[in-house]
């Protein structure tokens, strides 16, 4: 890996360290500043963030990102799942913190799974000894990882490679190489350790040109392509379209396959959801870089 690459990996990994290092996440905040606040700070930190924030509570496991006037507050004893995403140039840090007000053993239990899951990233290790490692954590705490999320390879302006890193034990006998780069994200559920598409989208991402005559489509169109890098955006960060003509134009682009919908994912089970990320530079001494 060229010492720039890795410099600008490892600069965004940081960056998302110092924003959770400093996150104070209270019962009454409203989620949609947090997200804002913290997609600012990445700007000002001088990143760019690789997606909206997620920020997905209790039964809800991931893709929840607020809407612009979104009314959803923290209450006392949620599981708040913040998952960000920065990068530089393209190359991504992706990481994500379970908050919750009380002291929870399924956020230990994540925590304690990332922690030995990251150590394990050397060349010659197989993606079957991370998922063990991953499973056997959780297991530990007494909850159930969940089966249909995965850990992903990343590469520039790309999440997800073509290997994943399940969260349970698998056969999987693909050997780290050297600098590949991982995102590592255990999910554990007291619920059925199975999520589902929970029938709303509020993360798009761009797939091909389309030609419309909605000027808001080819808006939306325009600045997924450009302006977010074909990478994931929400309608917090286009401005100056109605939520009405955002969600026509939405619906139009995801008619036409010219954007991708990340639909929110709800435990099926309606059990609670903890999840922990790093990003991770697979070396003899692995390099977490959001750690
Ligand atoms: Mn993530
Ligand atoms: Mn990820």
């Amino acid at each position: 890996m060229d010492a720039n690459i890795f410099e600008n990996y490892a600069k965004a990994g940081k960056i998302l360290k110092d924003i959770f290092a400093a996150l104070l996440v209270k019962p009454g905040d409203k989620i949609v500043d947090i997200a804002d606040t913290i997609e600012n700070e990445i700007v000002r930190k001088g990143a760019m963030p690789a997606f909206p924030a997620n920020i997905s509570i209790n039964e809800i496991a991931a893709h929840y990102t607020p809407i612009p006037d979104d009314e959803i507050t923290i209450k006392d004893g949620d599981l708040v799942k913040i998952d960000l995403g920065a990068h530089i140039d393209g190359y991504i840090a992706d990481a994500a913190v379970t908050f919750c007000s009380n002291k929870n053993d399924m956020v230990v239990a994540v925590q304690n799974a990332v922690n030995a899951a990251v150590k394990l990233m050397k060349p010659g290790n197989k993606v079957s000894q991370i998922s063990e490692a991953i499973e056997s954590e959780i297991e530990a705490k007494g909850f159930r990882a969940v089966n249909n999320l995965t850990g992903h390879s990343l590469d520039k302006f790309t999440f997800h490679g073509p290997v994943p890193i399940p969260n349970v034990r698998n056969s999987m006998n693909y050997e780290f190489k050297v600098d590949d780069v991982f995102a590592i994200e255990p999910f554990a559920t007291n619920g059925s350790g199975i999520v589902k598409d929970s029938g709303r989208t509020y993360i798009f991402s761009y797939l091909k040109d389309h030609n419309t005559r909605l000027p808001e489509s080819r808006q939306v169109l325009n600045l997924a392509k450009k302006d977010f890098s074909s990478l994931p955006f929400c309608e917090r960060w286009i401005k100056g379209i109605t939520p009405i003509k955002f969600d026509l134009a939405v619906k139009q682009l995801v008619a036409a396959g010219a954007i991708q919908p990340h639909p929110v994912l709800r435990e099926a089970g309606r059990g609670l959801v903890a999840q922990a990320e790093h990003t991770v530079i697979v070396r003899d001494k692995p390099v977490v870089t959001t750690a």
